[in-house]
């Protein structure tokens, strides 16, 4: 089929206006905000219901052509970016929040849905109900966060985001509509079990196993009381110990290690921020005077926060992770998160503010603690001049060469590039790739979707 005519038939899909393959169109498709060097991109469509997706996926697949799902596209690392050009799917139009279950406490939301608006929406209709969504910025998509095992200001106490999926609507590659979870049984979608669990099939895979067109996620109680406690430390190889003492008392909320050499006097201290929830003084005193005693007992002096430094730690997303984005004032920002064991915190700071050295960048490094201590989002940062194709060039190595070393201090690289995906590839069990391939092939045997990530 010539390219008009698959114009013809996606606008008869979607709509005139909701398809394109103007390059005018098609230039903010073809890049991120991140270090990837752009890539061609043939056609964008902008589906409003389920079924357009279907008939999206379904013409796809005669015409062998890839498919590339897009939420907010904010993940930086080239993601969302065809490898093998073909038609990026923005579920943006996807917007409707379909249930709030106040008593089982889930939302059920189409995949286009922002973290923005679902925390604007909890906040006017339910005030007592709170999100885990990403210090990112609002237009990300609450699904595209979830799918990639995003993280946030909930993350110490219940985990990585992906954990908190109740279940899922998806097109297969072929087509096909499922439901995963409870909701494939029942009109609930309050659970994933207890039937055999197959939404981890859909998770950190990149779009690659076919398209998320709902989600169901849980919800958290939001108390009346949020603080901080903000304490410096000189001890790296005492940080594994602090946290695990600290996430045992199960009375943080989010934990965070902070590590950057700007201001220049910073470069021998880890900033711990440290936030408490909570719906009484009572409560809030126990709990900070709980934290405070640990730290005192490992001589970590807590260091009051005022004014404006005060209202950016308190921000939730959190101005800083924006602030730090451009702090070059190039546009340019992507950074290396990774997962890694508890007790690499110090190796991995050590060997990040090396690499970072190594290119010609301020370290500035930020550990947050998953669940009771049961993984770590290690991450590095790179801003680049996004004008300058050097440093852009220079941010992409300095990305590699961090992924590099999480993997051989034992971490995984989390949402990688292209080249992160082969070097963890490069890693695995045989036989995890081989089942890998297996599944993928069964799900996607024309191979259109978004190839090129996750090559075994
Ligand atoms: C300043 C800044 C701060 C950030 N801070 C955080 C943070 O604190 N925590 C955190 O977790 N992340 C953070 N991020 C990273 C990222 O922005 C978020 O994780 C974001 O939520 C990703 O969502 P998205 O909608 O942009 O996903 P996208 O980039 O659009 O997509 C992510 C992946 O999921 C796939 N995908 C998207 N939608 C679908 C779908 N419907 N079906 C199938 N596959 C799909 C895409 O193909 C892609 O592979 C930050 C980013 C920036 C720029």
């Amino acid at each position: 089929m010539s390219k008009a005519s698959i114009l013809t038939d996606l606008e008869d899909i979607v709509g005139k206006g909701f398809a394109s393959n103007k390059p005018e169109d098609l230039y903010i498709y073809s890049q991120d905000p991140g270090a990837s060097e752009p890539r061609p991109v043939d056609f964008v469509v902008m589906p409003k219901t389920v079924e357009e997706v279907q008939e999206i996926v379904k013409l796809a697949n005669n015409e062998k052509i890839p498919v590339i799902p897009m939420g907010g596209g904010l993940t930086l690392s080239g993601l969302i970016l065809p490898v093998h050009k073909g038609i990026v799917m923005d579920m943006k139009r996807m917007d409707k929040i379909l249930e709030i279950n106040t008593l089982g406490r889930y939302a059920v939301l189409e995949a286009g849905v922002t973290t923005g608006s679902l925390v604007s929406y909890l906040k006017d209709n339910h005030p007592d109900l709170q999100a885990p969504v990403p210090d990112a910025p609002t237009s990300a998509t609450v699904a595209g966060n979830v799918l990639i095992h995003g993280s946030g200001s909930l993350s110490q106490k219940y985990g990585h985001h992906a954990h908190m999926i109740n279940g899922l609507e998806v097109v297969l590659p072929t087509g096909v509509i499922t439901k995963l979870g409870s909701c494939a049984i029942s009109k609930y979608w309050f659970s994933k079990a207890p039937i055999p669990d197959l939404i981890g099939l859909f998770t950190s895979s990149f779009g690659t196993m076919g398209i998320i067109t709902k989600v169901s996620i849980k919800l958290f109680p939001k108390p009346k009381e949020r603080d901080i406690i903000f304490g410096l430390t000189q001890d790296f190889d005492g940080l594994p110990d602090l946290m695990s003492k600290i996430t045992y008392t199960e009375f943080a909320e989010d934990l965070m290690i902070g590590h950057s050499h700007t201001p220049s006097n910073m470069k021998n201290f880890c900033s711990l921020m440290i936030y408490i929830t909570g719906n009484s003084k009572e409560e809030m005193d126990l709990k900070r005077s709980t934290i405070e005693k640990i730290l005192k007992e490992k001589n970590i002096q807590v260091t009051p926060i005022m004014g404006q430094t005060r209202t950016y730690l308190m921000d939730h997303p959190q101005y800083t992770a924006a602030f730090a984005a451009d702090w070059r004032k190039g546009g340019g920002f992507e950074y290396v998160g990774s997962f890694i064991p508890l007790e690499k915190i110090p190796e991995a700071i050590e060997k990040g503010v090396i690499i970072s050295k190594k290119y010609g960048l301020i370290p500035s490094l930020l550990c947050r603690i998953i669940g009771s201590g049961h993984a770590v989002m290690f991450s590095v940062t790179f801003p680049f001049n996004r004008a300058d194709p050097d440093d852009r060039k220079n941010a992409r190595e300095g990305l590699e060469e961090t992924n590099k070393m999480v993997l051989e201090i034992g971490g995984i690289p989390w949402k990688t590039e292209l080249v992160g995906q082969k070097h963890t590839m490069e890693r695995a069990d045989p036989h995890y790739k081989e089942l890998f391939k297996r599944v993928r092939n069964l799900l996607d045997p024309n191979g259109i979707m978004n190839p090129g990530n996750w090559e075994v």
